[in-house]
């Protein structure tokens, strides 16, 4: 079983995040509409839509890791718009930073990488789980994928394991009451709906789940 991950399946993951968030924009933007301005949606779809314009637009070889998730975050950084805009543009672009220059990754090495996404995005917005925002489904994440990398999983089981985590903390987020982002200014009328952040999060790693999965039944590196 694959415990690596290479950039090219990283790149089949931002098409196939792309496609999936285009098709739940509404979804997410009708759960921004019930606590937020209704354009996170949008937001991600556009964000996304502009990640693949520039991954068709490269020529050249396949990048290394650190720069494909470095183009990214620079690219959601100056399309996405909103918080979640400048939030998601430092996820990717502190994943780069804490990239080795390589072009595959250890399972080890990834979840390292995603954890200092995470950190930068707590460092940029300080929200701590239980705020009812993106983080409440990142950091279970994070410590779901950690632990199964630590256990010797597959790449695609790891990824499957962050994703039931954040869908669980996604979920969580239902009954809180939001502190950090325009939701808190609802105060106790934003409980009772699922924040949109920790949904459009929770379809990121459910989607690097299937392209994991679907790479390592390819026989990629059998
Ligand atoms: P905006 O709130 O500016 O309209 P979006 O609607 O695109 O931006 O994104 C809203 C999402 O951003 C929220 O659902 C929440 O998950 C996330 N968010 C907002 N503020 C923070 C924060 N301080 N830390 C982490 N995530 C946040
Ligand atoms: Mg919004």
């Amino acid at each position: 079983m694959a415990s690596t991950v290479t950039s090219a399946e990283l790149e089949a993951w931002l098409r196939a995040a792309a496609v999936e968030l285009a098709a739940h924009a509404d979804e997410l933007t009708a759960l921004d509409s019930a606590i937020g301005d209704a354009d996170h949606g949008t937001n991600m779809a556009r964000g996304f839509a502009a990640v693949i314009e520039k991954l068709d637009a490269a020529s050249g070889g396949e990048p290394t890791v650190p720069a494909l998730l470095k183009s990214v975050g620079m690219t959601l950084v100056s399309k996405v718009g909103g918080a979640s805009g400048s939030l998601y543009g430092t996820l990717f672009l502190d994943m780069a930073k804490a990239s080795p220059a390589e072009d595959a990754l250890t399972l080890a090495q990834a979840a390292d990488v995603v954890a200092a996404g995470v950190a930068g995005v707590v460092g940029r917005g300080h929200a701590v789980v239980g705020d009812k925002t993106m983080i409440d489904a990142w950091e279970p994440a994070v410590t779901a994928l950690q632990d199964a990398a630590a256990s010797g999983a597959s790449a695609a089981d790891a990824f499957a394991a962050a994703a039931a985590a954040a869908a669980q903390g996604r979920d969580a987020t239902e009954p809180l009451i939001a502190r950090k982002g325009r939701a808190s200014y609802l105060g106790e009328r934003s409980a009772g709906h699922i924040d949109p952040g920790a949904a459009s999060t929770t379809i990121l790693l459910d989607t690097l789940a299937r392209v994991t999965a679907e790479s390592a039944s390819d026989g990629k590196s059998a």
